[in-house]
């Protein structure tokens, strides 16, 4: 018996695998759960006796490995290969929410607003593939799959390729309805414009609920697919089905490329910047601290050994392995929040050589509906600012503020949507400690600072020449020479209250008087609110 033919509890490598969530033609795929991190994979289980000779079995170790490198968000990942003498596992992503074709069969069709956005992620994988030079070839409701968001993930890409050079056994007729008519045909090269056709024929599907050629005689099937003869229903848009005529074209030299379906208007409705970045390897090379913080935990190992893992580029590095799964199960609004977050502070302009700090906030708009910019004009007083940048959406920064708050208890009151008074009461003095927050606008390409400021009790305003901490806007303002540190959270608020205190009681105030008091309650404050953000 082999080890995929057994039912319950086999672990191999760090997973257990557990039921059966559905069979191919190589064999069963299985849950699994990864030991360290807790997280599902799905795992497929190919049988080495379909594998005809050595040469495959090292082109499919070489294509895993290029494989496990791909990251995209609408493409099942491949995280790691084990292979044992009888079988091979390939251990992927798993999702949840089963075939995008149930989906449609249960709705009979979709709207032409829901379409176009699966077909836009279906597009926007193909498109990153291709960009890796590898073609799916097998593009066909099995290999369409939804997660819990109902976001589709193209299964198996790649594996076809390996598949079919190597001789695997493969029912190449399983599935010929999606198949182009060139591959019907025998043709010795498919390029990626098979892709493009069988993603014509998932678009016709996902409008129409139905296939545009079909047949239950193979034969005669072939010959409706050769002879590019088919009906669009007259409920579908004119430019939907001027996009379904230019994808369907039997001639795969005037069939559309991806570019041109990416340049096609139905496709360019609603099309969410980030299907189609202008560097796809940008974005997974910026290694995740928090990440890789919590695979040294988890692991019992020291970061510097992840980082190493990360960098051999190994894919068999349990480590790396273990990170990926991490990162991949995030929430990606709140990882991009927090890992963007830092905390910024300037030293006083008597430092007049300081060099400009490259994100200084020199034209940082307040966000704000009545725009309200403080300017303090106290021209070469020392300048403070404590603030976090992120390049979330302003929206999703305040969530995460509120959340930060409320999980401090602290008590606020909204002045507009960018910008809140934050008090929390103080049982020595039975005052209250206040501080403003504004999210600023600092650049163009959506950056944000989120600035804390002190109140001092006798002025809702800051008070010019007292204040511990100061907007980088206002200060920018004020003309200070700013230059920002990059620091942990909790060093910089001490670090700060340890330079205000050096560069003068006055501009702390004097330890003895109530603003002192109020400041380190500000960075107390403050510090926590951040701690709570960058956790
Ligand atoms: P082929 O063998 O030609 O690829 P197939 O796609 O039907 O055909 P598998 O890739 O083995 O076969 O997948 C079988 C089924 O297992 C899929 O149809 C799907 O329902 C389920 N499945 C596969 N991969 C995953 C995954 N990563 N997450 C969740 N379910 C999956
Ligand atoms: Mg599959």
């Amino acid at each position: 018996m082999s080890a995929s033919e057994e039912k319950h509890s086999v672990k191999i490598g760090n997973y257990a695998l557990s039921e059966t969530i559905g069979s191919g033609t190589f064999g069963k795929v299985k849950l699994g759960v990864h030991n360290m991190t807790g997280h599902k994979v799905a795992v497929k289980i190919v049988n080495r006796g379909k594998i005809k000779s050595l040469d495959v079995a090292s082109k499919l170790r070489r294509e895993i490995q290029n494989m496990q490198a791909f990251r995209h968000p609408h493409i099942i990942k491949l995280y790691q290969v084990i292979s044992t003498p009888t079988d091979i596992f390939l251990v992927m992503e798993y999702v949840s929410g089963g075939e995008l074709f149930d989906y449609i069969v249960k709705r009979h069709h979709l709207s032409e607003q829901e379409s176009r956005r699966f077909f836009q992620q279906i597009i926007s994988g193909v498109d990153y593939c291709h960009k890796h030079m590898i073609v799916h070839r097998d593009l066909k409701p099995e290999n369409l799959l939804l997660d819990a968001n109902l976001n589709v993930k193209i299964a198996d890409f790649g594996l076809s390729n390996i598949m079919a050079d190597g001789e695997f056994l493969r029912t190449s007729c399983g599935s010929p309805n999606y198949a182009a008519p060139e591959v019907i045909s025998g043709k010795l090269y498919v390029g990626p414009e098979v892709d493009v056709w069988s993603a014509g024929i998932i678009l016709f599907a996902l409008l129409c609920g139905s296939l545009p050629f079909d047949d239950e005689n193979v034969h005669t099937l072939f010959r409706k697919i050769k002879s590019g003869h088919y009906l669009i229903p007259g409920h579908v848009s004119e430019g939907a089905a001027h996009l379904l005529k230019s994808v369907l074209r039997v001639d795969p030299l005037k069939r559309a490329t991806v570019d041109d379906i990416r340049k096609h208007e139905w496709f360019k409705v609603d099309l969410p910047a980030y299907l189609f970045p202008p560097d796809t390897e940008k974005d997974s090379s910026v290694i995740d601290k928090t990440a890789v913080l919590e695979v040294a935990e988890k692991c019992g190992v020291s970061e510097r050994d992840v980082y190493r893992e990360l960098l051999s580029g190994d894919p068999h590095s349990q480590l790396a392995i273990a990170y990926h799964l991490i990162v991949d199960h995030r929430n990606p609004d709140r990882s991009t929040l927090v890992r963007e977050f830092y905390v910024a502070s300037s030293p006083p302009a008597s430092a007049k050589d300081a060099k400009q700090h490259p994100e200084r906030v020199e034209k940082g708009v307040p966000l704000t509906r009545n725009l309200e910019v403080s300017t303090t004009g106290r021209g070469t007083r020392a300048k403070w600012h404590l603030g976090l940048r992120s390049q979330s959406s302003p929206h999703d920064i305040m969530q995460e503020v509120y959340k930060a708050l409320a999980r401090n208890r602290f008590e606020w009151k909204v002045i507009n949507d960018f910008r809140i008074r934050v008090r929390r009461a103080n049982p020595a003095t039975k005052d209250y400690s206040k501080m403003t927050l504004q999210l600023f606008l600092i650049d163009r390409d959506g950056s944000y600072l989120l600035d804390f400021r002190l109140v001092l009790p006798e002025s809702p305003a800051l008070l010019p020449g007292h204040c511990g901490l100061e907007s980088a806007a206002a200060g920018a303002s004020a003309g200070a020479a700013e230059s920002a540190v990059e620091a942990t959270p909790a060093s910089v608020a001490a670090d700060a209250a340890r330079k205000c205190a050096a560069e003068g009681v006055d501009w702390l105030g004097n330890p003895d008087t109530p603003n002192f008091s109020h400041t380190m309650q500000f960075f107390e404050m403050a510090s926590s609110v951040i701690m709570a953000l960058t956790r």
